[in-house]
């Protein structure tokens, strides 16, 4: 029977048992993060658990703001909201990029995306519609070639931001999807890119994005 139970039933069930065993005694804390750090990643399940592990980060600690690709796709979007709201509002002094290898957002083609709409039921008309409207839906939906650089090229948009303090420090790191293992890409304490290049332009980082081993 127990497999008959929906996804929220489980979930549901699950909280009141955690709730009720106080399970949350030893996760409480305040909304000011203990170590003054934003983090921005992908949303892939693999690192769900894995990257606060592997860097070592606790309840309370940082703000982790998450999507697919770990990306900015707009400077006046959600995400550099967040991040601006963390750094102007929450003593974030420092923000930290952490894309991965094998992101799926690697090498993703929107109109890949645009077709699954369409078997979904999406017409060519309303497609049509919105790109005469002038929104950019590949532009919008586009992913990356490298993580290297696509996590260099974030970096240079949050500290290019034109509200964003001069005083945060931004990195730029790669995780590994299985190890947790880290590449440091930009080291904020001692690069300053001020260069905004396109995210497929030439690379100067070394991450070979093909070994996943
Ligand atoms: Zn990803």
């Amino acid at each position: 029977m127990a497999d008959d139970k929906s996804t929220l039933e489980k979930i549901l069930e699950h909280n009141r048992e955690f709730v009720d065993s106080k399970e949350y005694d030893h996760l409480c804390t305040d909304k000011y993060p203990n170590k003054e750090l934003a983090i921005l990643t992908c949303m892939d399940a693999r690192i769900v658990e894995l990257l606060p592990k592997a860097m070592g980060i606790r309840n309370g600690d940082a703000k982790i703001i998450k999507n697919a690709g770990a990306l900015i796709s707009h400077p006046w979007g959600a995400v550099m909201r967040s991040l601006l709201v963390a750094a102007l509002e929450f003593n974030v002094k420092e923000i930290m990029v952490v894309g991965h290898t094998d992101c799926g957002m690697r090498g993703f083609d929107p109109e890949h995306l645009l077709d699954k709409a369409r078997k979904f039921g999406i017409t060519d008309g309303t497609i049509t519609t919105l790109r005469n409207a002038g929104i950019d839906l590949d532009g919008w939906l586009r992913g990356f070639d490298n993580v290297g650089d696509s996590v260099r090229y974030t970096v240079d948009q949050i500290r290019n931001h034109p509200l964003m303090p001069g005083r945060v420090v931004v990195h730029g790191l790669v995780i590994h999807p299985t190890t947790g293992k880290l590449h440091t890409v930009v080291n904020g304490y001692v690069e300053n890119v001020n260069l905004l290049e396109t995210p497929n332009g030439a690379s100067s980082n070394n991450l070979v994005e093909e070994n996943n081993d």
